[in-house]
């Protein structure tokens, strides 16, 4: 069966479609500037020339109307017609308590979504948006929603209550969520295959470390932790986001720049991070090479990333009793192997020893450690939108 994953957010949108007998990427894309002027489509068949095509896109319906154009097109298209789409996977932010799993998308879990847009007035909206409108276009064809939340919905109360009025929990939902689970989840399971051993029997950390970056603790097959909270701001230091730090600052900095919680959040969620540390950028790419020239504030800005990244590795070592895996993913986790090096050699009191060669090794699963080292390191690629076309076959 083809299950195209659709990943929209409020301007831009994703697409893949995946034959789910071969996990083949049959052809990928995004639309971007949906509803500004100078919105685009770029295409890309497996094994074709990646085609960019300026064209209007009012609405959500216009920009998946012209995917599915693309994807059904004479000269490139991969598929006849629509009727070869046997199902449509939809990641969805957050899915709050509602959701500890993926759901097949009825009016009921539709409207389930709705009620949690809440806790995420950015995306869930944008995703309704795209659910919306490939029912429209696509009747009948079976939908399927997979939550960013839902894998950390294992976690124990103690893990994701905040020290605040317990009322906010009961009236308002105040908690720690965590997000980037589809990832964790593919990860973690994928760390257990490589290491040969029960998913069940594991102690696994999964350092997600891309623009947005979580760690996430998952021990026995179940997160039982993760660094991301309420919203995605909480937790490591990123590329635009500042992590964890003092609530205080929020009311101090107010004052100073004279700002409202709205210029605040601007702040903390777009211009902090690596980027608001270095001034440089929030890439990874350019920080280094700035580090490597002498940048000295793009140094201070790798140095307070890693020293983040190994805090919580400590933390979540004390959380699960200790560790048998800890795996690098998401694009710096997956590439940068001088951050991945420089968190490690924080971390010989756990007996982890890496193997400069492997660490080394690109593109595909590897066990970077030495084979004395305590705990295996591994580098494995994430691939969020396979793990969401393999939720929406099994619930189709
Ligand atoms: P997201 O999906 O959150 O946008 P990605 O997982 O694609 O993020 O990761 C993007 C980040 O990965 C970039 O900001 C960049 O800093 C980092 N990155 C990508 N390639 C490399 C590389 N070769 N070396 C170091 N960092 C890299």
């Amino acid at each position: 069966m083809n299950i195209l994953v659709i990943n929209c957010g409020s301007s831009s949108l994703k697409y893949q479609l995946i034959n789910s007998d071969t996990e083949a990427v049959l052809a990928k894309g995004l639309c971007e500037r949906i509803g500004i002027e100078g919105s685009q489509i770029t295409y890309q068949p497996a094994g074709g020339d990646k085609e960019v095509t300026v064209s209007p896109m009012p609405t959500h319906t216009q920009a998946i109307q012209l995917v599915l154009d693309a994807l059904t097109n004479e000269k490139n298209g991969v598929i006849k017609s629509l009727k070869e789409v046997g199902a449509v996977g939809h990641r969805v932010v957050h899915g709050g308590e509602k959701f500890t799993s993926s759901t097949l998308l009825t009016e009921d879990a539709i409207k389930a979504i709705e009620e949690c847009n809440d806790l995420a007035p950015l995306h869930n909206p944008a995703n309704l948006i795209g659910i919306r409108a490939c029912q429209e276009l696509m009747p009948g064809v079976p939908m399927v929603a997979v939550f960013d939340t839902a894998f950390h919905q294992t976690m124990p109360e103690e893990a994701y209550l905040y020290g605040l009025p317990y009322e906010y929990y009961e009236n308002y939902k105040v908690r720690r969520y965590g997000f980037h689970g589809t990832s964790h989840s593919f990860v973690s399971k994928k760390a257990a295959e490589v290491a040969g051993k029960p998913y069940e029997d594991l102690k696994i950390i999964v350092c997600h470390l891309g623009n947005g970056a979580s760690l996430s603790a998952v021990k026995n097959g179940k997160s039982v932790d993760t660094s991301m909270g309420l919203t995605p701001l909480e937790g490591l230091i990123m590329g635009t986001r500042s992590g964890d730090m003092d609530p205080a600052i929020m009311e101090y900095i107010a004052k100073k720049e004279n700002l409202d919680i709205a210029g605040v959040m601007n702040v903390l969620n777009k211009k902090s991070g690596v980027l608001g540390l270095s001034g440089v950028s929030s890439d990874f790419r350019d920080l280094e090479e700035a580090a490597a020239a002498g940048n000295d504030r793009a140094e201070k800005a790798l140095k307070a990333y890693n020293y983040r990244v190994v805090k919580y590795i400590g933390a979540y070592v004390a959380a699960m009793d200790g560790v048998d895996v800890i795996a690098f993913t998401a694009g710096l986790g997956e590439n940068g192997k001088s951050t991945r090096k420089a968190i490690c050699d924080h971390l010989s009191y756990l007996g982890i020893k890496i193997d400069d060669e492997a660490n080394s090794i690109r593109g595909k699963d590897v066990v970077i450690s030495t084979p004395d080292s305590k705990v295996q390191v591994m580098v494995i690629p994430t691939n969020e939108e396979l793990a969401i076309a393999r939720e929406t076959l099994a619930l189709v």
